[in-house]
């Protein structure tokens, strides 16, 4: 499926996803200045999950629904958990938000936050801060390295079945396919466990 990635400028770039579907847009993960490329389209917004950089461009946006995991509601209204704070600044968002394991086909992948999931929409897998093409994503940002092992392990498993050209869309850094991922992720492996 198609897509474009802005990588928003600003304290830290952040990979925002945006497509259409169904004659409706959606941004993944609206980092800071998203709002210059979207103008002021009503969009529906996906967040992988709610630490600042990912949601800083909320409030640029014509916002229909915003849809994140249960867990990870509350970084949206806690500026020291969404971490918006560490900028200097006190992001708290006004609105409402939906479940996103009710309306999106999600993994549940603990670790790098609590709630962290990931997203995915036909051949593209929005993988947030879990997991990067040649790395993992940290876990001491509120979330928990035991959950992230045992989320890189699941993922390692459920990914050797799917298909190897589904692209993975990071939260950060450079894009790749599932068969990179095997290729250049050391915590990626084929046929060991
Ligand atoms: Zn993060």
């Amino acid at each position: 499926m198609e897509f474009k990635l802005i990588k928003t400028s600003g304290f830290i770039a952040t990979n925002t996803y945006i497509f259409e579907r169904n004659g409706e847009i959606f941004v993944v993960d609206p980092g800071f200045g998203i709002g210059e490329y979207l103008e002021r389209k009503p969009v529906k917004v996906l967040l992988t999950h709610g630490h600042y950089d990912h949601i800083a461009g909320l409030v640029e946006l014509n916002v229909v629904d915003v849809y994140i995991s249960k867990e990870d509601k509350e970084l949206l209204y806690d500026s020291n958990k969404n971490f918006s704070r560490l900028f200097g600044k006190n992001f708290i968002f006004k609105g409402k938000t939906k479940d996103i394991d009710k309306h999106f086909y999600t993994i549940k992948t603990p670790g790098h936050t609590l709630g962290s999931r990931i997203i995915i929409i036909e051949d593209l897998i929005f993988t947030g801060d879990t997991i990067f093409c040649n790395t993992i994503g940290r876990s001491d940002l509120g979330g928990s390295k035991e959950l992230m092992n045992k989320t890189i392990k699941n993922l390692n498993e459920l990914f050797l079945d799917f298909d190897e050209n589904m692209f993975i869309l990071p939260g950060h850094e450079k894009i790749c396919k599932i068969s990179d991922l095997f290729k250049f992720n050391p915590f990626f492996k084929r046929g060991i466990i």
